[in-house]
């Protein structure tokens, strides 16, 4: 015990006592009650080892488990083949199979035949197969072999699902496309193994250009064009607080519409699609406005001059409802006393999506005392809005996550103090809550120098029609 640095026995005695198990002197002058106590510490020790070892035993089993339920009951045979199968494919021929989709097939077999099921609610890959009649055997270690290469818990139900059996009825693999466009694959080989595969999807950008007549209101003249409803909504919030869609738009007055649409091989639309140019006559006045994301990766939308549009702080994010609580002084319905009420409550079901009322920087995201869930987006260095009482928020936001005017941000809720589901929100002009039914406006934007000129360019690319107007001094 002399040889050693008495803060380290004071620090700890188990640390000190694994020190000196690394002594070689330690060994050879050790007491008899040392001893004993070394025999103990060996016990804990070989405890741990096997205690891990189980762990790491129990944690793959128990995922296995959870991944793949063979519930037999829950697969019906007589389900199969109901209205869940799709139309089935005529028998191909394999080389071909294995010449457009370069999949391992089993060679051995002439012909194999399709068939396409969906993925139903609560369904897992290998309950489909069992579905399918295919072996509860087979269908483990398909789904085993296709989950090295992807989560399979992220199968979306509607997922379709090609099953290729050989003539003789036996499983010989599968195939699907996944919602990114990617297509995985698991084909069985001469030994009988899955051999999992995964081939990138190609993805498609189409530009698409619609143009049409106004004749009863912009929305119904869209709609006749095709133009889809989520760009109808886009072409709304980027000419928001200009045009009246409601009074300003007259029968007669043209429209042209740009928007961007990706796709996959098979024409699977992916992602959503993006206004990318819109342009509008109204009163003689024509309205154009590019999409652009600039360096800082800030997206909107600019006339053809680089400039965004002033924006006005949306005062009714959920649009016209009720009003639960003003903004001022009230009789706060759990403390039950008078206070001053920061925000405007507006009830609404729980799920209810709530939108940016602004562009902006998202600076706050999670959980704030009485705000329960709770979300501050910072519009320009006067003004923020603040959302509380969430009941989720959307997946894909951060902090620093940039959000664009009628972006949905999260969902009502009823977090922290609240007494029912509501959205609370809070306008902010420097650091003090303001009147949210108040009209705020912020400024627009100029691109400049290099900024204007990347823009110009992909002003260009949407629009070859695109000219940089000459300002008259
Ligand atoms: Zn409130």
């Amino acid at each position: 015990m002399f040889l050693f640095p008495r803060f380290l026995k004071k620090l700890h005695p188990l640390i000190h006592r694994t020190y000196l198990f690394f002594k070689p002197a330690y060994w050879r002058l050790r007491t008899p009650a040392q001893k004993k106590f070394d025999i103990k510490l060996q016990y804990i020790f070989i405890g741990c080892f096997i205690g891990v070892l189980l762990t790491a035993l129990i944690i793959p089993a128990a995922h296995h488990l959870i991944s793949y339920p063979t519930d037999e009951t829950q697969a019906h045979f007589s389900d199969l083949m109901t209205e869940e199968v799709l139309p089935s494919k005529t028998v191909f021929d394999i080389k071909e199979a294995q010449n457009s989709d370069n999949l391992l097939l089993n060679d051995t077999k002439a012909k194999i035949i399709p068939i396409t099921l969906q993925l139903n609610k609560n369904e897992t890959l290998s309950g489909l197969l069992t579905r399918a009649h295919v072996s509860i055997a087979d269908a483990l270690q398909a789904s085993e072999s296709l989950n090295l290469i992807v989560d399979l818990r992220k199968l979306r139900p509607g997922q379709l699902c090609e099953l290729f059996f050989d003539e003789d009825n036996t499983f010989q693999g599968l195939k699907m496309e996944m919602h990114t466009g990617d297509v995985i694959s698991t084909f069985k080989n001469k030994s009988g193994d899955f051999i999992p595969q995964s081939k990138e999807g190609k993805i498609e950008t189409q530009q698409i250009m619609l143009d049409g007549i106004i004749q009863t209101s912009f929305a119904a003249a869209a709609k006749e064009a095709g133009v889809p409803n989520i760009i109808i909504q886009q072409v709304t919030r980027a000419l928001d607080g200009e045009i009246n869609f409601r009074t300003d738009l007259k029968a007669g007055e043209p429209f042209k519409i740009i928007y961007e649409k990706k796709t996959t091989e098979t024409g699977k639309e992916i992602g959503t699609s993006q206004l990318l140019y819109v342009s509008l006559t109204t009163n003689k006045n024509t309205y154009q406005r590019y999409y652009f994301v600039d360096g800082l990766g800030v997206q909107g939308f600019y006339n053809e001059y680089g400039e965004s549009a002033p924006q006005t702080i949306m005062k009714r994010p959920l649009g016209r409802g009720r009003i639960s609580s003003g903004f001022g002084t009230r009789i706060h319905p759990i403390l039950g006393y008078q206070i001053h009420h920061d925000g405007i409550d507006f009830p609404a079901p729980t799920g209810t999506p709530i939108p940016a009322a602004a562009d902006g920087v998202i600076v706050r995201l999670g959980r704030n005392g009485g705000y329960g869930k709770y979300i501050k987006i910072k519009h320009n260095n006067t003004y923020s809005t603040a959302y509380g009482h969430m009941n989720a928020y959307n997946k894909e936001l951060r902090v620093g996550s940039y959000v664009k005017r009628g972006e949905t941000i999260g969902y009502v809720g009823s977090t922290g103090r609240s007494t029912g589901p509501h959205l609370h929100f809070e306008v902010i002009k420097n650091n003090k809550q303001v009147n949210p039914l108040k009209t705020y406006t912020l400024p627009k934007r100029t691109l400049k120098n290099r900024t204007l000129e990347a823009f110009k360019k992909r002003a260009l690319e949407i629009n070859p029609d695109y000219v940089y107007p000459q300002t008259i001094n």
